[in-house]
Parts: structure tokens; sequence; C-alpha cells
């Protein structure tokens, strides 16, 4: 077979070679070691947590390493693309905190590397498409769907292996004039690799998370080019990763099933065959068992959900990094204070089999994140989120910003922090009684009479000073404890509550109750001193009122 007259017929616009685009494409100017990777998402509309893991596991190495992240669009299937879905995928990222040095933008793509989008490089394909053909590696197949289902059929009823092989490649040694015959009548074909491997034949390859393994060879004559010329994810792996000079490629293991096939696609373009980081699925506990989340089933795969919720970016970031490194905790715990990148994160510590994904752990990080921040912080983060998903709440937090920011305040700054929100969704219920709008009407403790609790707010506001001293003010409250005859003596109560009324506790609850409309809130004295004088007393006026 003439392979030169069989890549010209089928390539004849190709002029470009392999040669120029090495020259086009050098190799990257990097220190010994770094590592360049790749973001590699489908636009789909859909950007999950697994894109996330992906995008933080490749940043750290990059950047760690003195490399470079890059974002390409892989976008060959335009069936599954979604209007809008390469932008999504690009702010979503953005608000993860994730930096691409180079790669797909809102405003175009930037780097010199590019394009970065698959659908602007089918040149580029073609180039190296006509090389294999070139050299007897690939060929052109024109069996129709109906011939591949049959195929298929065939292999079900032999129970035999699926697939373009063997005596099923029937296109794999035509001769020129049959192939010829077919174009001229303007039929489909695609572009198969020629697999010269056999199931029989197995090697060594060692992956950075899976380890050493054992690989069977690939004998399956893969599509590279579909019919309109665009390539399969096989081929534009190979040609991107290689032109974009990728070091180390970083994906969900899924992709092990056709990795033998990469492998022998590198070798046959004579590629250098980057490192392969595999990582494992994020599953969940589902009863007793574990399995994989699901996009149909797991609200929390997709990372709106998180956004929505009102997770800090920060909180997410720690999360995840507990996950990925089983060490990341000890060393958060001698370095509180450290931001997360200082962390020295290694690939090769990655959990083979994944990682289950816990919400009541992330949750619990996600306090600890917030109580560390300073109120300020967390005033911008609060009110950015308020503005997107509570336009009201929003607008309370926003009126009076050093009012909001001395609520924020609370317990802030100390040793032992107060851990009273995880997630912004909770801010509300945690804070709104200090805006007049939300302040809710207080239900007492049908144990005590309404003039028990009168008498208390009445006393109360007889001795309040909004200039006492947290001391002074508590011990005002003791005393009308024991005017009214409650105890103050909580152990003396605890062990025999039959012998007293009530207590100081008791007389605690139902001021907080008058002054936030609740049983529980941050430290009475400092809401008192945030409200104000005038604030505190009317509004347990207005509560006396109902009595
Ligand atoms: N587009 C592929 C995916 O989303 C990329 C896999 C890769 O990183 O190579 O799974």
């Amino acid at each position: 077979m003439d392979y030169k007259a069989l890549a010209d017929l089928l390539f004849p616009g190709v002029t470009d070679t392999p040669e120029m685009l090495e020259e086009r494409f050098p190799l990257r100017n990097c220190p010994e070691g770094a590592v360049i990777t790749r973001m590699a998402p489908s636009p789909t509309g859909f950007v999950h947590l697994g894109n996330l893991v992906q995008g933080l596991i490749s940043e750290r190495m990059a950047h760690q390493s003195g490399g470079v992240l890059f974002l390409r669009v892989e976008d060959t299937d335009a069936k599954r693309e979604v209007p809008g879905a390469v932008e999504v995928l690009i702010d979503t990222l953005k608000h993860y905190g994730i930096a691409f040095d180079e790669g797909a933008s809102h405003s175009g793509d930037f780097g010199d590397y590019g394009p970065y989008r698959q659908r602007q490089r089918a040149g580029l394909y073609h180039v190296f498409a006509k090389k294999l053909v070139e050299e007897g590696k690939a060929y052109p197949c024109f069996c129709t769907e109906e011939e591949l289902t049959a195929m298929r059929e065939q292999q079900e009823a032999n129970k035999e292996n699926f697939g373009y092989y063997g005596k099923y490649a029937i296109w794999r040694d035509r001769a020129i004039e049959d192939i010829k015959a077919q174009i001229a009548d303007g039929k489909p074909w695609v572009l198969r690799f020629r697999s010269e491997g056999s199931i029989e034949n197995q090697f060594k390859f060692d992956d950075v998370v899976k380890g050493k393994l054992t690989i069977t060879e690939n004998d399956i004559d893969h599509v590279l080019l579909k019919s309109d010329g665009i390539p399969t994810y096989h081929f534009a792996h190979a040609v991107d990763d290689h032109l974009m000079r990728t070091t180390h490629v970083v994906r969900g293991d899924e992709w092990m099933a056709t990795l033998p096939f990469h492998i022998q696609l590198f070798k046959a373009l004579g590629f250098k065959l980057p490192k392969y980081v595999h990582i494992g699925p994020l599953m969940k506990m589902d009863g007793n068992s574990k399995r994989k989340l699901s996009k149909r089933k797991d609200p929390e795969l997709a990372l709106t959900f998180y956004k929505a919720e009102g997770f800090p970016v920060a909180a997410v970031y720690e999360y995840i990094m507990t996950l990925l490194n089983s060490n990341y905790e000890d060393w958060r715990r001698a370095n509180p204070t450290a931001p997360a990148t200082d962390f020295p994160f290694s690939a090769k510590k990655l959990n083979p089999a994944g990682n289950l994904f816990d919400y009541a752990k992330l949750t619990d990080v996600s306090k600890n994140v917030i109580a560390m921040m300073d109120a300020e912080t967390v005033y911008d983060l609060l009110t950015e989120w308020a503005k997107e998903f509570d336009a009201d709440f929003a607008e309370k937090l926003e009126r009076d910003p050093a009012y909001t920011k001395s609520i924020l305040a609370i317990g802030r700054g100390g040793k032992k922090p107060r851990k009273d929100i995880a997630v912004w969704t909770e801010a509300k219920a945690y804070m709104g009684f200090f805006y007049d709008e939300y302040l809710e009407k207080p239900v007492f403790d049908e144990k005590f009479s309404a003039d028990t609790v009168k008498t208390v707010l009445a006393k109360f506001l007889e001795k309040f000073d909004i200039a006492d001293d947290s001391s002074a003010w508590f011990d005002k409250v003791k005393a009308i404890t024991e005017e009214i005859g409650f105890t103050t003596d909580m152990k003396a109560y605890k062990a025999d509550p039959t012998a007293f009324p009530g207590t100081v506790a008791d007389v605690s609850t139902f001021i907080r109750q008058a002054v936030t409309g609740k049983t529980n809130s941050p430290d009475l004295y400092t809401v008192m001193q945030i409200l104000g004088c005038d604030r505190t007393v009317a509004r347990i006026k207005a509560v006396m009122e109902t009595l």
C-alpha cells in the first residue's frame, strides 16, 4: 500500500508538518522538576466537585513546582455542549481561586500554546493524523452504524471482546482502490488507529497515584478522528498534551480503561509520555455502603450548591485539602493561620481508591475557617453572598456597615474564637435579631407566669445602665434573681431543682428573650452594648406591653 498516496488522498489540504508544529510550540523554559499541567473540562454547563478536586490537585502540583497550569476547553462533543457553559466553567473555577497561567478566558485565549479550545485546533490534529497515515499507523474506516451494530451483536453472541479488532477490523487492510471508490461516492469515514498490540501481552506502568501497575496491551483499532474531522478524546489528548508540553496529566481514573491505548498512541506518534496522576472518584456513604457521588442523586456534587449554601471558598478548599492529604490536618493544627498554599501538597499521598466525601466534616471545617476570619473578611464574604442569594438580608447588612461589623466581631480574635456560623445561610438565624425587622416575638417558658417575667424585666429596666461593665451588669442580674426568690447557686439548684422556683439562668433568659426574641444568642451584655441603650430599653418595654 502506498501510504503516502493514502495520506494525500485523505488530507489533501494539510501542508504543515509535525516538525513545523514542534518548532511553533517549543519545549517550555521551566526549571527542572516543574510540573506543566492542565484542567481539561468539557463545557457541559455542570461544574462538579470532582472538577474542583482535580483543579486543586493540578494547581498545587503546577504552582508548587514553579510550573504552569492552563485551562483547555474540551469542546469536541458539540452535542453535549450547553451555550454559555465555557463562561460558567471559567467563572466557577475563578470563584474557587484556581488561577490559570494560560488558557481559555472570557476575553479569548491567552498564552503561547493555544488555541486552548479543541474545536479551534482541528488543523493541528490533522497534521498528526496525516503523519500516522503516511506511516501506515492509521487508516480510514467506512463502516456504517448498522455494520458496527451487527458486529457488536455477533461479538455478544460469540461471547467475544467488543470492539473493532482482528477479523472485525474490515477496513484495516483494504486496497487503496476501495478507499478511493468510497471517497468518490462521498461516503463518510472515520480515521482509525492501526493497533499492533495484543491482549496476550502485558507491560509495567507506574502511575503517580495508583503506583506500579501491570497493563494489558490494547488490540482495538480505536477511532482517532470522527467523520466530521473532529478528534476523539484519545487523539486530542495525545496531540494537545504533547504540543502544550504537559508533563503531568491529572485526570479521573475512569480513563484508566483506555490508558493502554493512550500509551500506545503516544509511542506511535513519537511523543514523550507524560506522567499520569489518575485520581479516584468521590464517594459518599449511602446507608451502610459507599457509592460514587452521582449527578442525578446528589445535589452536593454541583459546585453551585456550595456557593448557594454559603460555604466560603476557603472552607471548601480547606476541606478538600484534608481529603487529599491525610497529613493536612496535623499541618493545619501546627500552622493555624498560615495560607493553605504553604502546605507541602503531595500527589503521591492521594488515596488511589478515591475519597469519601463527608458533608458533616465539611461543615465542621467551615465553622473553624469562618471562626478564624476577622470581622472585616466575614462582612465582605457574607454581604457578597447575601447580595446574590438573600437581597433583603444584604440590604440590612449594608445599611450600617460599622454596626454589622461590630456584630460580626463578637467572640472573634481570642484564643478560642466562637464558632457560630458554618455557612452563610445560617447567619440570619444567628444575627438577624440585631435588625429590628427580623426581631421575633419571644415565647417564654410556660413554667413561669407572665407576671414573673414582667417583674424581672421591670426590675432590670430600673437598674439598667449601659455604662456598666460586664461584671457590674451581671451583679445586677444576680441581685434581681435573689429579689424574686430565684437562686444564683446553680450547684444547689442542680442537687435539688424542686427547692427553687427558678435560677439566675432563667432570669437571664427572660432578659435575653426580651432583647433578642430568642433563648440563644451571643453574649447578652455584648449584644446590649451593640444595640445601645435606647434600643435595648425600647425592646424590653415593647415586650412588657405584651405580657
Ligand atoms: N475532558 C476530559 C474530562 O472532562 C478531560 C480528561 C483529562 O483531563 O484528560 O474528563
